[in-house]
């Protein structure tokens, strides 16, 4: 497909704003794309290479720039071309508005002498010559690779070139039109044209089976290990909405890290690495990550693909804050030395490949299972001590939840995920099924006016505050806090509180009402079982504030106001 025929197409989808119309251009393209559809399948919505793959034209602007004000002519320059830049503030728009010469350019001739139109392939071909140039000199060779380009471009074939290639493509192709356009212009169902680009991450190899081999091609399309795949998102979501939507919820800790999707393939040649690591985004970190890499290298044996955070840790093992995890994800140079400076470990929560299996379809408790079975040295161990492994608990019971929660801010890890365990795993997908604990929205500053002494190992620490509010001179209850507070905190806060106890009864202890505390909650009720007639649902201590009297405590009113 000449390149201006492309072109003049994304031209007319950029003047569009009907979502079908888009959806009618782009199936036209891929029907007439011939050889080149998995070029033009890309190109449409902006991508030269299928999203999996880790290689990126990496052009500067500048470089962009400068091949555009030597394709200009010789009185312009790469400064004139940012300027108009900063003028109109569209890189299309401003290649759009120089004569290249088009056909007539320089580069247009080929060997014979006759000048032939630029070509989707030719510009696909450029691009990736340009991507692999590399080391010293590279720069000039990318300057004149697209120098080489711009100088044959017409207009119109300008404005979308530089769009391309500083991924600025933006003409309103989404995900969703290129699978409707595949699937209109080839004839196969949108949602298996759907399962197919999730499993490949690749819209022009989905067209071409699609054209070529139909729906028996795309059925047929699986995982494949070393390929990455979008990883599967969370929403924000409440303890009360998950335990109403599912009969169980399986909890699971939130770690504070970075997300990590594991390729490992034992029988890959000598040439391909075993394993490699992606980002969320699907960027390769293999490099970054050598622990990930020792860490598979040491446990798995049959291809598996496993979804997971990388998380740094201290010299006890205990987890950091994920800024920590920052200074090693992406790093290129100097990796050992970064290594002895910061740890990091992988923890798993996800399985979507093992040894043949594809397991996307699987609900995630038999997925949870799998990992299981893969990390564990045999099938007797206790999944507590399987390293690498990050436990899945299945209750309906909210007070068992608030323990889970309160063991993994004991843990120093952020808080808790919720997921139904029946779901299926939907890659790039934000849904309801996996829901991250919701941040408290609005914290209430309460007045302690009891606690209890523990048991066991906290006999000696005060815990299970029970929180008031003020009503004019009177203070009300509205809840117990036990959960989110580690041994340390509790520590503090006896010491805190021992001076102010007026009573005990046993483990009860009632407090003359000195300390403030700021907790959160995921809801207020109304409740029989406090004097204030409301309770604090599932309750978070958040701090002690020691910058208020008891005067400053919270009212009765505000509460009612909360909640209203
Ligand atoms: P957020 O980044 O706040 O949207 O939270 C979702 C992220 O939490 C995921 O992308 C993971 O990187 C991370 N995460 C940590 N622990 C888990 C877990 N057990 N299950 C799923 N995601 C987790």
């Amino acid at each position: 497909m000449e390149f201006a025929t492309f072109a003049d197409r994304a031209a007319a989808i950029d003047a569009e704003p009907a979502d079908l119309e888009i959806v009618a251009h782009v199936r036209d393209l891929l029907e007439n794309a011939n050889d080149d559809l998995e070029i033009v399948a890309r190109f449409v919505q902006g991508r030269v290479f299928p999203a999996w793959r880790s290689r990126t034209l990496d052009i500067g602007p500048t470089t962009c720039y400068e091949a555009i004000a030597r394709a200009a002519g010789t009185n312009v320059s790469a400064t004139d071309v940012e300027d108009r830049l900063a003028e109109i503030g569209e890189i299309g728009e401003v290649a759009a508005g120089y004569d290249f010469g088009g056909q007539q350019g320089l580069g247009a001739f080929t060997e014979g002498g006759a000048s032939d139109p630029l070509t989707v392939r030719e510009v696909f071909e450029t691009l990736s010559d340009l991507a692999a140039a590399d080391g010293s000199g590279s720069h000039d060779t990318k300057v004149d690779l697209l120098f080489g380009l711009f100088n044959r471009c017409e207009s119109a074939e300008a404005r979308y070139l530089a769009r391309l290639v500083l991924s600025e493509m933006r003409i309103g192709v989404g995900e969703g039109a290129v699978r409707d356009a595949i699937s209109e212009a080839f004839d196969v169902p949108g949602e298996r044209v759907e399962r197919a680009l999730q499993v490949s991450n690749d819209y022009g190899q989905v067209a071409r089976v699609a054209r070529d081999d139909g729906l028996e091609g795309l059925d047929a399309m699986d995982l494949e290990v070393g390929r990455p795949v979008q990883a599967m998102l969370a929403q924000a979501g409440t303890v009360t909405d998950a335990l109403e939507e599912w009969d169980e919820a399986a909890v699971e800790w939130k770690y504070d890290g970075a997300r990590i999707q594991l390729h490992y393939d034992p029988e890959n040649g000598a040439d391909v690495a075993t394993t490699r690591v992606f980002s969320r985004n699907m960027e390769d970190v293999t490099d970054a990550l050598p622990e990930v890499v020792e860490f598979a290298e040491a446990t798995l044996t049959e291809p598996t693909i496993l979804d997971g955070e990388v998380v740094a840790v201290d010299d006890d093992g205990a987890p950091l804050p994920f800024q920590e995890v920052l200074k090693r994800f992406r790093r290129k140079h100097d990796v050992a030395k970064a290594r002895e400076d910061i740890e990091v470990r992988p923890v798993f929560f996800d399985c979507l490949h093992a040894d043949g299996d594809d397991l996307l379809e699987e609900p995630l408790t038999t997925r949870h299972d799998r990992l299981e079975a893969l990390l564990a040295d045999d099938q007797t161990q206790d999944p507590e001590t399987v390293d690498g492994l990050s436990l899945c608990w299945r209750t309906d019971d909210p007070e068992r939840i608030e323990s889970i929660d309160a063991e993994a801010l004991e843990a120093r890890h952020e808080g808790i995920m919720l997921k139904d365990p029946e779901s299926t795993y939907s890659p790039g997908r934000r849904g309801k099924h996996w829901r991250k604990r919701k941040p408290d929205v609005e914290t209430l500053d309460c007045l302690i006016t009891g606690a209890e002494w523990g048991e066991g190992r906290r006999a000696t620490f005060l815990g299970t505050f029970e929180l008031s509010v003020r009503d004019g001179d009177t203070l009300e209850t509205v809840g117990k806090v036990a959960t989110g507070i580690t041994d340390e905190k509790l520590d503090d806060l006896t010491d805190l509180l021992e001076p102010y106890i007026v009573a005990e009864d046993g483990q009860d202890v009632d407090l003359e009402p000195e300390i403030v505390l700021e907790v959160g909650y995921e809801e207020i009720q109304t409740s029989p079982t406090y004097s204030s007639g409301y309770a604090l649902r599932f309750p978070r201590f958040q701090g002690v504030r020691h910058d208020k009297d008891p005067a400053d405590a919270d009212s009765l009113e505000r509460l009612e106001r909360l909640r209203a």
